[in-house]
């Protein structure tokens, strides 16, 4: 299967509403719009941004002519997306005009980076919230409605919104996901991630197990434990007498419920330890799905960007994965035309991809961000053509490897949580295997349904989808 896109969410979701509650018992006098985009972090932080709005009197609208108040949840990882966010404000400006009152707040990784630069660019924007300020949200609101454009975008060292019950968009009320920590430390050159998210750090464990209880309480089937780089969750408390690894929070959360699937997104490779392989190897329940960003298979490039490994050393990791885990799916993200990158070093990356049997990879040509290591040091020298290029290669390569990923599972078994309809059919089922790959079958008046285990015999596949009918033995 093949992505250019973010990761952990799918291109479809980008600009997604917030629902409104269905079945609400409070009345609202004013409401609220969110749209949202870029990765499944900034989905969640918009469930907590509800969150916070509804105990501050506001309800969520899917109808933008009804909103007294729109936020918009924004990305910074590439231009293209900060593009996206700016044509949307554009649009906004023509709604405000005809209704002045309304307010409209950027909020997310943009505003952390551009800050009260957006006020004055954007001259419709009232408010600025950078990802650690959500909280201040219903003050900035109420001193917006005066008048008073607000902006806050301090990046904290301990917020993680532990204490707020996102409200859940309830995309299918099957599987949902769980922050577990935010920022990150790592400074790979490239990426603009720490200046717009600040410091790592891990959240309470006892809140996260509580959130998971909750879900799994309201028939949630399958969790995904979420953060920039969720393997080097680290928690202890105040005296330093509890402490608590990535793998033992995969192991806390597996012991919820062995009906609950536990995934976790995404991971940076120098994290993922052999006690997270082993914890991965004894809970059925921890599903067998690495995403292990390469970036390039160059360790010259590598090197360039900050990755702290060798492409000798991420060769090792993927064998010791398969050693421990020969069941487990690899996913991947790889950047096309870093900066300095020749034809040689490109070579390197697809023989790395052809090694590694990825089953999916999100692949993105190299866009420089304002402020990273790599556009203070590095020129951006490699053109845009031969970025593409190169891209289109890698993609060949990728959609090589996921046909023949797919195409041998043929013939064999695999438990399936069943998500819903299929997209194309309403006489056939989709979901995931455990490796996460999805799988479509005949419902043949089987009595299963979502949110069912099922055991399908696949017999056939394209290079992102099995496709089988459901075992009766
Ligand atoms: N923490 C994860 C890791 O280290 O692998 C990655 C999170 S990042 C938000 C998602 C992906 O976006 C990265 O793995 C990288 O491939 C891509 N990315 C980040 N900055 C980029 C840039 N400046 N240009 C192109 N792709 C970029
Ligand atoms: Fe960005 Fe690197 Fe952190 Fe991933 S690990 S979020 S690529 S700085």
């Amino acid at each position: 299967m093949l992505a250019t896109q973010e990761k952990t969410i799918d291109e479809g979701r980008q600009g997604e509403v917030f629902a409104a509650f269905k079945e609400d018992p409070n009345q609202y006098s004013k409401h609220f719009y969110i749209e949202s985009y870029g990765c499944a972090m900034n989905f969640n932080d918009s469930e907590i941004v509800a969150s916070i709005l509804h105990e501050n009197g506001f309800g969520a609208t899917k109808n933008i002519e009804e909103a007294n108040l729109i936020l918009i949840n924004t990305c910074s990882i590439r231009e293209k997306a900060e593009q996206t966010v700016r044509n949307r404000l554009m649009h906004f400006k023509g709604l405000k005009r005809n209704k002045p009152d309304i307010l409209v707040g950027v909020l997310g990784c943009m505003a952390e980076r551009l800050k009260a630069k957006l006020l004055e660019e954007e001259q419709l924007v009232d408010l600025v919230i950078g990802p650690d300020a959500y909280r201040s949200l219903p003050a900035l609101v109420a001193e917006a409605e005066g008048g008073q454009k607000g902006v806050n975008v301090l990046l904290s060292r301990d917020e993680t919104y532990s204490d707020i019950a996102p409200v859940r968009l309830d995309s299918n009320g099957v599987s949902s996901f769980v922050s577990i920590m935010r920022g990150c430390n790592n400074m790979c050159s490239f990426c603009v991630v720490p200046f717009t998210r600040g410091r790592e750090r891990s959240r309470d464990p006892h809140s996260i197990i509580r959130e998971v209880q909750d879900l799994v309480d309201r028939g949630y089937k399958e969790v995904t434990l979420l953060g920039q780089n969720v393997d080097s969750y680290y928690w202890t408390n105040e005296d330093g007498s509890e402490v608590v690894t990535f793998a033992k929070l995969l192991e806390l959360t597996a012991l919820v419920s062995p009906q609950l699937r536990v995934r976790f997104s995404t991971s940076h490779p120098k994290d993922i330890t052999d006690e997270v392989l082993f914890t991965m190897k004894q809970y059925p329940n921890i599903c067998k799905n690495i995403h292990l960003p390469l970036q390039s298979g160059s360790t010259r490039i590598l090197q360039l960007m900050n990755r702290t490994y060798t492409k000798e050393w991420y060769i090792k990791k993927l064998d010791r994965i398969r050693e421990v885990l020969p069941e487990c799916a690899i996913t991947c993200d790889i950047i096309s035309g870093f900066c300095t990158e020749t034809e040689e070093d490109h070579q390197e990356t697809l023989e790395v991809m052809r090694y590694a049997q990825y089953d999916l990879s999100y692949m993105y040509i190299y866009s420089e961000r304002p402020g990273t290591l790599a556009a203070r040091r590095y020129a951006d020298d490699v053109p845009e053509d031969v970025k593409g290029r190169r891209l289109k290669e890698i993609i060949a390569v990728q959609s090589e490897v996921s046909t023949k990923v797919f195409k041998s599972c043929i013939g064999k078994r695999f438990e399936v949580l069943i998500e819903g309809n299929s997209k194309r059919s309403d006489e056939h089922w989709c979901g995931r295997t455990t490796q996460g790959r999805m799988a479509v079958f005949p419902k043949e008046d089987f009595p299963v349904g979502k949110g069912d285990y099922v055991t399908i015999e696949v017999s056939d596949a394209t290079s992102g989808t099995l496709i089988g009918h459901i075992c009766k033995d």
